[in-house]
């Protein structure tokens, strides 16, 4: 932990970053991701929509301006779109860089056609996350390749946005599924690394999968390690407060947090209101907790 700590205050200093995630479509998605609300597979109950409506979209993006958050995270579901879909998007993310807000995308597969388009519009960063190592991927995907993900990654630094990738921890993996993982990450070399633990979702294939490997020293583990493995990456945290124990989870973040800390006060855990607990801090110490 004090080596992570020494190269989080080395290439990060003490500063955290908060960014506001919007859900732009939701639902419907034609892949099998195991851990997936939105997979065909899902017998979750959730909103499905396919384009979320420009006052959400916009608002958000002006609260981002107005709060001067780092980002403004854009998650569509699926993994392909047709090019009038890039096109509509392309239009409203030119709208949103009117404020100059910092916009990421988390959106599946794209064409090298699609990518330049977005590029053009301002996009600045893509999600694309790996999720986890080369050999268990097909335990939580068969319907796309880890290969297929790498090489979209790849496709898209090549283009010149920044990469944000990471993974889900929590899905089965062995410890060394985690460090092959990170392994890759390093290679990729992304300038945000999100770390997720799993959250087992009614109606999905990993439901029931248990989840007691959790615990809060294992997660700050998880986290150290790859502080020390990809030093120069923010280290972003996103984790659904609904699922973790108010005393001892990991950090959890945004806005609400960031205020409530300010207030050294703790808040109880309750669907989507993220909450702040003693171990964000430690969280804190060893990486950028950017956070949705
Ligand atoms: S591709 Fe994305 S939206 Fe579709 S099932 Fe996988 S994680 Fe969910």
């Amino acid at each position: 932990m004090e080596c992570a700590y020494a190269l989080r205050t080395k290439y990060k200093g003490k500063k955290v970053s908060v960014q506001l995630l919007t859900n732009v479509r939701s639902g419907n998605c034609t892949q099998n991701c195991a851990y997936c609300a939105q997979s065909k597979d899902s017998q979750a109950e959730i909103e499905k929509y396919k384009r979320v409506s420009d006052e959400k979209l916009y608002g958000d993006n002006d609260l981002v301006d107005e709060k001067h958050l780092a980002r403004h995270c854009i998650g569509l579901s699926g993994i392909g779109f047709s090019d009038e879909e890039i096109e509509d998007l392309a239009d409203r993310i030119r709208e949103m860089k009117k404020k100059d807000t910092q916009i990421c995308c988390s959106i599946g597969f794209l064409t090298e056609k699609q990518a330049r388009i977005l590029k053009d519009a301002g996009l600045d960063r893509i999600n694309h996350n790996l999720n986890s190592s080369r050999s268990f991927y097909p335990e939580i995907c068969t319907t796309h390749t880890y290969d297929q993900r790498v090489n979209n990654i790849k496709m898209l630094q090549s283009l010149g946005f920044e990469i944000c990738s990471g993974g889900i921890v929590g899905m089965g993996e062995s410890k060394e599924d985690i460090v092959d993982m990170l392994m890759d990450l390093r290679e990729i070399n992304p300038e945000s690394v999100p770390i997720n633990f799993l959250l087992p979702i009614p109606g999905t294939k990993l439901a029931d999968r248990d989840i007691s490997e959790l615990t809060p020293d294992y997660c700050m583990k998880v986290l150290c390690l790859a502080r020390l493995m990809v030093p120069k990456s923010d280290i972003c945290l996103l984790y659904t407060s609904d699922a973790a124990d108010e005393e001892d989870s990991v950090d959890l973040g945004g806005l609400r947090v960031i205020e409530k800390k300010k207030k050294k006060k703790k808040k109880k855990v309750c669907n989507g209101v993220w909450t702040i607990t003693h171990a964000d801090t430690r969280a804190g110490a060893i990486g950028t907790a950017a956070v949705t």
